[in-house]
């Protein structure tokens, strides 16, 4: 039995036969090649066929119609570099543009890139990749370097149990894809194509992140035995109600999103509202500057309008620490966890934090939109935010734009500054969020996104659980609603404590809805 791992934790666990993709594995059927001009505009018509019943091919179009491909291109291509160099060289130049954007999100959308690319360059070379995925044995479960978005469309959902890749993120799309249609998916499992061979029966254990190759017969029938008690316990769960205890304390479990597809797939995955829509997508989305006012929006709108009457808690820009934006030049920092970061970068741009508020302000008007400030230290600080939320309703309200005039305001709890103080603010405001990724870095002394000391970045220490239920108990002492947006919401061993402390709400990671859910029903 050979044991691969992976740091990326996922969801569930899933047997079955290795079913190996290598890249230049593909079968290839054979076309006219052509220019790069004519391959753009081919892969243009391709694509805006298929937007229509898929957001990752909307956006594939949306990408293909960038100036950016034809440009970087047209900079590459002389006399010297034939169209298929060029459109290489134009594709890894521009994935060089995103991987260097510290957002994992963002980092993940390396792979459509690849995926456009990928198309035009099949036209130019006359090739297709169609059938790499026919035939697939049912039960299979994937194993490649990198699965793209049209790779993940091509395959037959319900041959197979599971991917495995070498490259990507939690938030890559082969793990919402994986996740919206019930799947497992692991992945960063480095040398997976290299020491899984095709047929090889694997155990996959996404929540421990670990792959069993040949297991032998006791580690298969334990698997086999915690599955299908996990089975008999997720069939159990409605999705679609509120979690009650068996107490009968209804619990809210939203969901944690990053943009407003997502948004759209936790609500049809039984969210109970988006607890955490992380805003930083528009601000990276946008090449050369802060995004307009009606660009957010827009974008607001149309993530409240998905959740109906349920909750949309949308945080304000939470950038500086590790996520830069490529047209925002700050001075280098010693400490940029320490610095110049989140709601510390908003109030020192007015005008861009301004756009903001009144970009969701007037989103408000079509849903039930709650605003969220991320890394509040002090009362004065919320005081100065708070009135400047203030003014923004003012100068709608002036205007004769309608918002919500009861809109919720609540904070991120990610500091210990703010646990020291969670009552006075908790005095000021609506309801709280606990953010335990950061609390547990800013509480432990140690960096979360640093492997070497990871033993350290522990949410389940002592005393970030201190920390945790004096947020709690501050939120609570003053009537508010405490949520919980950090990592640490969607961890089953977690829950059981979270709801002794008092949390009222949990925000989740998409795949964790369920098993939330349930683990509060056995409660
Ligand atoms: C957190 O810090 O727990 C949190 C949810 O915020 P982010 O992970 O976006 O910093
Ligand atoms: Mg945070």
């Amino acid at each position: 039995m050979d044991i691969l791992r992976t740091v990326s934790r996922g969801q569930g666990i899933c047997f079955g036969h290795a079913f190996v993709v290598r890249e230049d594995g593909g079968q290839v059927t054979v076309w006219d090649q052509c220019s790069f001009s004519e391959a753009l505009e081919k892969t243009r018509s391709e694509l805006e066929k298929l937007a229509s019943d898929s957001d990752i091919f909307a956006a594939h179009y949306e990408m293909s119609q960038d100036p950016l491909i034809e440009d970087t291109y047209t900079e590459i291509k002389d006399d010297f570099i034939d169209d298929a160099t060029a459109c290489k060289e134009a594709c890894e130049a521009i994935c060089r543009l995103f991987e260097g954007i510290d957002d994992e999100y963002l980092r993940a959308r390396v792979d459509d890139v690849k995926d456009v690319f990928g198309r035009i360059l099949g036209h130019i070379e006359g090739r297709s990749k169609a059938g790499r995925f026919a035939d697939i044995p049912h039960g299979s479960i994937i194993v490649a370097e990198n699965l793209t978005p049209s790779d993940t469309v091509e395959i037959e959902m319900s041959a197979i149990n599971g991917f495995v890749t070498e490259h990507g993120s939690t938030t890559s799309h082969v793990c919402i894809i994986a996740a919206n249609n019930g799947k497992v998916a692991m992945v960063g499992v480095g040398g997976a194509t290299e020491m899984i061979q095709n047929g090889q029966f694997m155990i996959v254990d996404a929540s421990e992140g670990m792959v069993f190759v040949d297991p032998d017969e006791a580690t298969r029938q334990e698997y086999e035995r915690r599955v299908k008690t996990e089975n008999e316990q997720l069939a159990s769960v409605d999705v679609h109600a509120v979690a009650k205890t068996k107490n009968g304390k209804s619990v809210q479990v939203m969901a944690n999103a990053g943009n407003p597809a997502e948004v759209k797939a936790a609500i049809e995955a039984g969210a109970d509202g988006i607890g955490l829509l992380r805003s930083e997508f528009l601000y990276m989305e946008s090449k050369d500057a802060f995004p307009s006012e009606e660009t957010q929006f827009a974008a607001y709108r149309e993530a409240a309008t998905a959740c109906g009457e349920k909750p949309l808690t949308i945080r304000t820009l939470d950038v500086g620490g590790d996520k830069k934006l490529a047209y925002w030049n700050t001075p280098k920092e010693e400490n940029p966890f320490l610095g110049f970061r989140a709601i510390r970068v908003s109030m020192a741009m007015p005008d861009m934090f301004r756009n903001q508020l009144r970009a969701i302000l007037r989103a408000s008007a079509f849903g039930n939109i709650r605003i969220m400030f991320p890394m509040i230290t002090s009362c004065e600080e919320l005081a100065s935010v708070l009135s400047v939320l203030d003014e923004c309703k003012n100068e709608l309200s002036e205007s004769g734009i309608p918002f919500d005039q009861n809109i919720k305001a609540g904070i991120m709890i990610e500091t210990p500054a703010a646990v020291l103080i969670a009552e006075e603010l908790a005095a000021m405001v609506d309801f709280f969020s606990l953010g335990t990724n950061d609390l547990t870095q800013y509480v432990m002394a140690a960096d979360r996104g640093n492997s070497a000391i990871s033993h350290i970045y522990n949410p389940f220490a002592a005393a970030v659980q201190k920390a945790i239920k004096m947020a709690i108990d501050g939120a609570h002492n003053q009537g508010i609603e405490c949520c919980m947006c950090g990592e640490l919401a969607s961890n089953k061993e977690a829950t059981g404590m979270l709801l002794g402390y008092g949390l009222d709400t949990f925000s989740v990671s998409i795949p964790a809805i369920a098993t939330i859910k349930y683990a509060i029903t056995s409660l």
